[in-house]
């Protein structure tokens, strides 16, 4: 996984964007730690699987229907993507990529609604 740090991209809250396996960082935010590649690495093998269009096309319709859903409320939609929340749960366990099933994220809109992690965590794609 390819790790490009860039000086103002992404923009705003976003720490980083995972581009068709490629991770584009801005140094405005520092290094990307390990939890941070891990929840990178997961959307990398989401995209894979997906066949990386249609990782796009879900994550884009999810967050529409997820901002409808929430009154527009862009950031809630954002953490309430089943992609997100997956990545989310899991990018503090080392070992989830290798014993990570395929589709795992479809067990995510199953699961009662909430707020992943405490505090404001960082964004990214
Ligand atoms: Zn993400």
């Amino acid at each position: 996984m390819k790790v490009i740090y860039t000086r103002n991209f992404p923009p705003g809250n976003f720490h980083g964007i995972n581009l068709f396996g490629f991770i584009f960082a801005s140094r405005r935010w520092g290094v990307m730690l390990p939890h941070e590649l891990r929840h990178e690495l997961i959307h990398t093998m989401q995209q894979v699987e997906m066949g990386f269009v249609g990782f796009y096309v879900w994550y884009g319709v999810e967050w529409l229907v997820r901002w409808v859903q929430y009154r527009f409320d862009s950031e809630r939609a954002y953490f309430a993507i089943s992609l997100e929340r997956e990545a989310y749960a899991h990018e503090r366990e080392e070992g989830y990529p290798k014993r990570r099933r395929h589709y795992a994220f479809l067990h995510e809109l199953r699961k009662p609604k909430k707020r992943v992690g405490g505090g404001k965590p960082s964004k990214q794609t």
